[in-house]
């Protein structure tokens, strides 16, 4: 299809009135193939004067061409009794400035993102919700306007002085994030642009929704992801390192030391060697959840890179530690499945020292793997 002619639009649809959800008119194609009703605001000159002028748009295809957009001008009392309008909310019209009401009735109406009228006098009553608001919270148009926007929030009443303050203000303010519950009972996390509105005298304040739930997700995924070892899902040297500190903090501050164990897979290369990387990938995912599972929720497990561990264990003397560095060394011991590599691990154990610092505590738990290591490996020792 050929919207070249789109450039010649610009002056129309890039208006001081025009409101349009789409920068491209191609970019519509397909809600139009599926019926779906689009209206454009468009700035236009009639009689000399720049006005608005609502527009529907509709693709129409003649025999042995290829399909165009149609665009219709509407009349305000089309718009009035077209199904764009029919049903949800109330009219607003300022007797002093026509012009904007209209602008104001056809950017609420056809705006593809949620948005309310709000009375911020009467507790945030919602006094008027927009088609991609009704679809958005799922309530039936009736039920949605007998709502206050305090019944929406998980925040419940108090997000009441928010409100306040947002609608003193005498512009748009930043985005205030909050979360949102629908009519089936789930929540979305949502980002909310509030703007004083005057309609019929009385102060309002115009709310747009933004939906950032899949957002928020993607974000969580990826921090997750940035303290992960990828292998094992363990917790990365990076994240580890974080946790001693707040461990060393936590000890420096109310005296409870805490201990770390360092545990070194014996002779992974020949497991490697004689069963492939592959199988050896598999022996390291099923030490991981080995160590995982025998730890108490409050330690931290971490791979520290290749066939290495470590764990926090915080709270804990040098003796809690050892046995708890037994019990790890007889479990990885005692594993046996068919096909399966017969593995065993060494451990070093260091308790951290009244005015130790973190380097000089790994330096003795590494001393102290080595001597297990030394001493003929499947071993616990201490440093
Ligand atoms: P030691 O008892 O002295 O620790 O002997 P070792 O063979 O375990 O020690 P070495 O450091 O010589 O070799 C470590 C081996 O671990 C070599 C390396 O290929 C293997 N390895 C490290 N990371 C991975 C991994 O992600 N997957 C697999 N399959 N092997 C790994
Ligand atoms: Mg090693
Ligand atoms: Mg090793």
């Amino acid at each position: 299809m050929n919207l070249s002619v789109e450039l010649n639009l610009g002056h129309l649809r890039h208006g001081r009135f025009s409101a349009r959800s789409q920068t491209q008119l191609d970019a519509y194609l397909c809600a139009l193939a599926k019926k779906e009703l689009i209206v454009e605001i468009w700035t236009v000159q009639k009689e000399g004067i720049t006005q608005p002028l609502s527009c529907r748009l509709s693709l129409a295809q003649w025999e042995g061409q290829e399909p165009v957009i149609v665009v219709e001008g509407i009349t305000g009392s089309e718009i009035a009794s077209s199904e764009l309008t029919s049903g949800f909310g109330r009219s607003y019209h300022r007797e002093d400035n026509c012009i904007d009401d209209i602008c104001y009735e056809q950017f609420f109406r056809t705006s593809s993102a949620p948005m309310l009228l709000i009375d911020p006098e009467e507790d945030g009553r919602i006094v008027d919700a927009n088609l991609a608001a009704i679809r958005f919270y799922g309530y039936p148009p009736e039920e949605m306007l007998q709502k206050h926007t305090w019944e929406i929030n998980v925040m419940g009443r108090d997000v009441l002085p928010v409100m306040n303050e947002v609608a003193k203000l005498p512009g748009g303010h930043k985005p205030l994030s909050f979360m949102h519950k629908l009519s089936d009972g789930s929540t979305r996390y949502v980002q909310t642009y509030a703007s004083p509105v005057i309609l019929n005298g009385k102060r309002l304040m115009l709310g747009i929704i933004h939906d950032i739930t899949e957002q928020k997700r993607l974000e969580q995924e990826l921090q997750q992801q940035a303290l992960q070892d990828p292998l094992t899902g363990l917790w990365n040297r990076r994240q580890f390192l974080h946790l001693v500190q707040s461990a060393h903090t936590q000890t420096e501050r109310y005296g409870q030391n805490y201990s770390m164990l360092m545990i070194d897979a014996d002779l992974f290369k020949n497991i490697n060697d004689q069963y492939g990387h592959r199988k050896g990938d598999e022996v390291l995912l099923l030490l991981a959840r080995t160590l995982e599972s025998r730890v108490r929720e409050s330690d931290s497990v971490c791979r520290w890179g290749g066939e290495e561990f470590v764990i926090l264990l915080p709270q804990t003397n040098l003796d809690g530690a050892l046995s708890m560095a037994e019990s790890l060394r007889q479990t990885v011991e005692q594993f046996s499945r068919p096909d399966f590599p017969h593995i065993t691990v060494s451990i070093g154990v260091a308790e951290c020292q009244t005015g130790e610092d973190v380097d000089t505590l790994f330096k003795r738990v590494d001393e102290a793997l080595y001597h297990a290591k030394a001493s003929g490996r499947n071993r616990v020792a201490s440093g």
